[in-house]
């Protein structure tokens, strides 16, 4: 063994023993989570439908659908935000005083956000799904690996830049990450970002889609060089097919993309067929229909999702906002079920007068290879008006501008109007997402 290496160990043994704690439950479920099945899986399910029905009392008073053996989930009702606020208090479980629970909040960016109570075991659960995709579909471990976070949520850098303390500089140590905040972006900014990142050299960059995407641009629009990292691990944006290209080229590097949320935790994980894999021990999913049936594979729906371990506050069916087309199961070894694609959020996608759902990204397809815009939002203002703000870089093409609006009326109706807003900057959410289409017929 090196010396670096001995250093490492004996490091990392202090620290563990600074810590006080006993060997992390997540690994225990991770363990467990390898030991899976689709059998496992439903049995969680079960367990916890069958203790929402007995111990929370938003389930236990709103029908006696399961008294008479109607206990399957596709019995229970859709649950959507504003139930969730209109029920806060009766989708507690009445054991909450004795589950060492916490209250969490949804970033918001798809509206006003919402609280939930979150235990330590659907805590465990989370990171321990976390560390099952890093290890079986990155093949990576990331203790002690160097990494750069390029992350917009204050929250979550607050709580993980603590290097106060001997626990915090031990912790530093062990694990290098630096954050970096996709909030501040200003070219300065990114100047400074791309020199961090060519001095860290970490093995793993992790990042709000949008924000590595803008990073990407920069790096290629100032022909920059950038270090390549192992793994490029996207999350909390939809990574649309334009902004993958660019990244994947710029960096020399595959684009693995995550989807979760704060409400529900780790939901599924892009393997390296391309393939979202659902993580079904730790959440469980449905694709459904306008009347709330499971749609076919390659079929477009909405996504519907059952946390399986946090039984402080069970979310069941909880219709999250996105949208997404099931996949077929996937040749890359892994059994679990497959999402082909995660469209985006339901608010993404335009609605026409007819009632037909236009996917988001038909929108912004619209916009590749055009190298005068910079960046640009379609914004659906009703049926048939269109507003596009865009941020020019260079003289906006005519020709161009014209074809855009023709692809758009194909999709959208001839008498579609469209209105062009040449703008400074497109303005961001509080979350400092970028959102490329937004209808405000379909929310
Ligand atoms: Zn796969």
């Amino acid at each position: 063994m090196n010396l670096p290496s001995q250093i490492y160990r004996l490091a990392r043994g202090a620290y563990r023993s600074l810590s006080l704690k006993p060997p992390r439950q997540r690994e225990l479920f991770y363990k467990e989570i390898l030991q899976s099945s689709e059998g496992k899986s439903q049995a969680y399910l079960q367990s916890l439908l069958d203790y929402a029905t007995l111990r929370v009392p938003y389930y236990t008073n709103l029908a006696d659908f399961w008294r008479e053996g109607n206990s399957e989930l596709a019995h229970f009702p859709l649950l959507t935000k504003p139930l969730i606020r209109d029920n806060f208090e009766r989708l507690k479980s009445d054991e909450i005083a004795s589950r060492n629970c916490f209250l969490n909040s949804s970033g918001g960016s798809t509206g006003q956000p919402i609280s939930i109570m979150q235990d330590r075991e659907f805590e465990e659960w989370r990171e321990a799904t976390e560390l099952f995709y890093y290890r079986q579909f990155l093949g990576i471990d990331l203790g002690g690996l160097p990494q750069v976070i390029l992350w917009g949520s204050t929250k979550d850098i607050k709580r993980q830049t603590n290097t106060q303390g001997v626990k915090g500089k031990l912790l530093k140590f062990i694990q290098p990450t630096t954050f970096l905040n996709s909030f501040k972006m200003t070219k300065e900014d990114l100047q400074k970002y791309v020199e961090i990142i060519n001095q860290e050299r970490p093995v793993l960059i992790k990042a709000y889609a949008g924000s590595l995407y803008q990073l990407a641009k920069f790096v290629r629009n100032n022909n920059l060089s950038i270090h390549r990292p192992k793994i490029l691990y996207t999350s909390a944006e939809t990574l649309r097919p334009f902004m993958r290209e660019l990244i994947e080229d710029v960096f020399r590097c595959k684009v693995y993309d995550f989807y979760g949320s704060r409400e529900v935790g780790a939901i599924a994980g892009e393997c390296s067929r391309g393939k979202m894999h659902i993580f079904n021990f730790n959440n469980y999913v449905e694709v459904v229909d306008r009347d709330n049936n499971t749609v076919r594979f390659g079929e477009e729906g909405r996504i519907l999702v059952t946390t399986l371990h946090n039984h402080t506050m069970p979310l069941i069916r909880y219709e999250i906002g996105d949208m997404a087309i099931p996949g077929k199961p996937c040749q890359c070894g892994s059994p679990l079920p497959t999402l082909e694609r995660v469209t985006g959020r339901v608010k993404d996608h335009f609605l026409t007068r007819a009632g037909t759902l236009v996917d988001g990204g038909y929108f912004t397809r619209q916009f590749y290879f055009r190298n005068w815009v910079d960046e640009f939002q379609v914004l659906q203002k009703d049926f048939d008006r269109i507003e596009i703000y865009y941020v020019s870089n260079g003289e906006p093409v005519a020709s161009e501008m014209a074809d855009i609006c023709t692809q758009i009326q194909l999709a959208m109706g001839e008498d579609c109007q469209i209105e062009w807003h040449q703008v400074e900057e497109v303005p961001r959410t509080p979350q400092g997402k970028l959102l490329y289409t937004r209808s405000l017929v379909n929310s």
